[in-house]
């Protein structure tokens, strides 16, 4: 059985990403920040209700040494790391005047750093394998820049770039490195935008409506696929028509 690791993956677009993957019958590597993804949280049960094998681990993948006891505890657990995904993000917005350092660096570490942490340590796998598939997690704000998110913006355009960068390294050794870049998605991480942001948001977007997260999970699901074995390096945008 194949297997899927997917980071931030409790609730939100990476839990959808998650039970998707596991419906597509891959065995599911979930990963969190903390134990209190436990708490009310049914994730695990629905993914094995599918019929395949789910563990969860603990890391915070902003750190280097996590990420590599991570993906070294997935490896001897399923035997093999066949599907990445880079989804854990976090937002800490505010207008650049006002932004402390700290709250840039810490949105550069969650969002930025943990895909170079993630993809280094799962890629020495997939290329022992001479096969793999890394999704990276972008945003459309790191394509069109997005006011009072100077540090989001600039760790997602950064991962538009490593995916690129990575699927020349890696294309050679049979592994395809891509990237989703969703819009506006309901989860709870835009649930804690005001009214007014939201609506100011419905707007630009063609289709009148904000994504859901199995809309994004079903784009990945390709880009896991054998369907998309000649894709690498690409940026998809699921933003139901925001930019065009
Ligand atoms: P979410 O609901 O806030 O979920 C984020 C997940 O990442 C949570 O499970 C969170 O764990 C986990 N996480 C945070 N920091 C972590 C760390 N240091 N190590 C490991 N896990 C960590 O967010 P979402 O809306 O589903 O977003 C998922 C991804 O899509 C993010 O990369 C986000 O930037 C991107 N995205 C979202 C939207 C949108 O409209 N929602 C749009 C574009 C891009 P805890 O529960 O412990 O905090």
């Amino acid at each position: 059985m194949a297997t899927a690791l997917i980071t931030g993956s409790s609730r939100g677009i990476g839990a959808a990403i998650a039970l998707r993957l596991a419906e597509d019958g891959f065995d599911i590597a979930l990963n969190d920040l903390s134990d209190s993804m436990f708490e009310g949280n049914d994730i695990i049960e629905k993914i094995k209700e599918k019929g395949v094998s789910c563990e969860y681990f603990c890391a915070d993948v902003s750190s280097h040494s996590q990420c590599e006891e991570m993906v070294k505890a997935v490896k001897e657990r399923f035997g093999s790391i066949d599907v990445l995904v880079n989804n854990a993000g976090i937002t800490k917005d505010g207008l650049m005047a006002r932004m402390s350092e700290e709250q840039y660096d810490m949105v550069i570490n969650v969002n930025q750093k943990s895909v170079f942490n993630m993809m280094k340590h799962a890629g020495k796998i997939m290329m022992k394998q001479r096969s793999g598939r890394i999704i990276n997690v972008a945003s459309v704000a790191g394509l069109y820049g997005n006011p009072g998110q100077v540090n989001y913006s600039a760790s997602k355009a950064a991962i538009v770039g490593m995916t690129k960068t990575v699927a020349k390294e890696l294309g050679s050794r049979g592994i395809n490195v891509n990237a989703v870049a969703p819009g506006f998605i309901k989860t709870p991480m835009t649930d804690a935008l005001t009214e007014e942001q939201r609506n100011a948001m419905l707007n630009l977007i063609a289709m009148k409506r904000y994504g859901l997260p199995e809309e994004i999970a079903s784009v990945v699901s390709f880009l896991a696929s054998k369907d998309s074995s000649y894709v690498t390096g690409q940026v998809i945008e699921i933003s139901g028509g925001l930019m065009m």
